[in-house]
């Protein structure tokens, strides 16, 4: 039995896999919650090489990119495209080193390049050179960087230093962080060709509003980045411009149903699988559930505020601002439903009354 409860978590293997015809998976390290590798699969055909989520953006991730490459047999300067799922670092980071030695094209969702625009303008403002800030600067940038939430109270960033820590074991990463422009975008339903054969790209807002998979109606294949996952469901945050992300999150995952000649599923953590309906719909069932004991603590909470209903939600050693974030999402899918109401005091504090 493998010391790891959950496939997503293991840490990430050297072997080189052909999990279907024409595609390679390489397994490169990630140190995330709950998070032990990022699976980046290769797509060949008779150009080279499109890379599917090539990882984090440091120079391990990348040093292991190269090795497994080198392994599969596949030069670095054949890959012609990064094909990027989602607009979280440990899927795009790996496309910055990697297009300076390919010269790549970046493929992502056509809402990627909105959200580049977006967070390109906020980096602007932060030009310190961090490494050389005093802790009497980190402070006070500190306070710069404590955000409001959208249901009151605000996210703090980490002690000086915790940050100092962070700071000093990567000089430069705001680098690691800032997204990639894409080259290339794809709209729902658009074709695209990798491997040989035909693509549909399939928009599947939920966990982040960008998020892209890539189905195969020849072979039966689909990407499903971090979408559908095997073991694990993927964090869905309120904090997002959607009013209810997670309707859109049942809506993405609905629709798995109607791509019905997949067979292999290759999710971007943890190992292929085939019933994307039963694992879609097993997804589905866990959020139906976390509604359900929202539902069920309006007894002891016939109103409360987003922290109220984390401490419901989650165990202790989840809270924070990841499990506030998703409660958010759940309390205004049930507003959304009538379910709850919602008022904002004169502190920008927002609670939910049971209706
Ligand atoms: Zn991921």
């Amino acid at each position: 039995m493998s010391q790891y409860t959950k496939q997503e978590q293991e840490p990430a293997s050297g072997d080189i896999a052909e999990v279907a015809p024409g595609i390679l998976r390489l397994q490169l390290p990630i140190s995330m919650p709950g998070l032990g590798h990022v699976n980046c699969y290769a797509l060949e055909d008779g150009n080279g090489f499109a890379l599917v989520d090539p990882g984090l953006a440091n120079e391990e991730s990348f040093h292991h990119l190269v090795t497994r490459l080198d392994a599969a047999g596949i030069p670095i300067e054949r890959v012609h495209t990064a094909i990027v799922t989602h607009s979280h670092p440990d899927h795009f980071g790996g496309v910055y080193r990697l297009r300076q030695v390919s010269n790549c094209e970046v493929l992502t969702h056509q809402d990627f390049r909105s959200l580049f625009d977006r967070r390109e303008a906020e980096q602007s403002e932060d030009s310190e050179d961090l490494a050389l800030a005093s802790d009497e600067d980190l402070e006070r940038m500190r306070s710069r960087w404590t955000r409001p939430t959208p249901w009151g109270g605000v996210v703090e960033p980490p002690p000086v230093s915790e940050l100092r820590r962070f700071i000093d074991q990567a000089p430069q990463r705001r680098r690691l962080f800032a997204l990639p422009e894409p080259s290339r975008t794809v709209d729902d339903e658009d074709v695209v060709m990798f491997a040989r054969r035909e693509w549909v790209a399939v928009h599947t807002p939920g966990h982040t509003g960008d998020h892209l998979c890539l189905y195969d109606p020849t072979e039966g294949v689909l990407l499903s980045g971090d979408h559908v996952l095997p073991t694990i469901t993927p964090h869905i945050s309120g904090m997002v411009d959607a009013p209810d992300p997670l309707a859109q999150f049942f809506e993405s995952l609905r629709r798995m149903h109607t791509l019905d000649s997949v067979e292999v599923v290759l999710p971007a953590h943890g190992q292929p699988f085939a019933d994307l309906g039963g694992r879609a719909d097993a997804i589905i069932a866990h959020h139906l559930e976390r509604l359900d004991v929202i539902r069920d603590a309006a007894d002891d909470f016939p109103t409360g505020t987003v922290d109220d209903f984390m401490k419901v939600l989650f165990k202790e050693r989840s809270w924070g601002s990841m499990a506030a974030s998703e409660t958010y999402a759940h309390l205004e899918h049930l507003l959304v439903l009538g379910e709850v109401g919602a008022d904002v005091d004169d502190h920008g504090m927002r609670t939910y009354e049971f209706l």
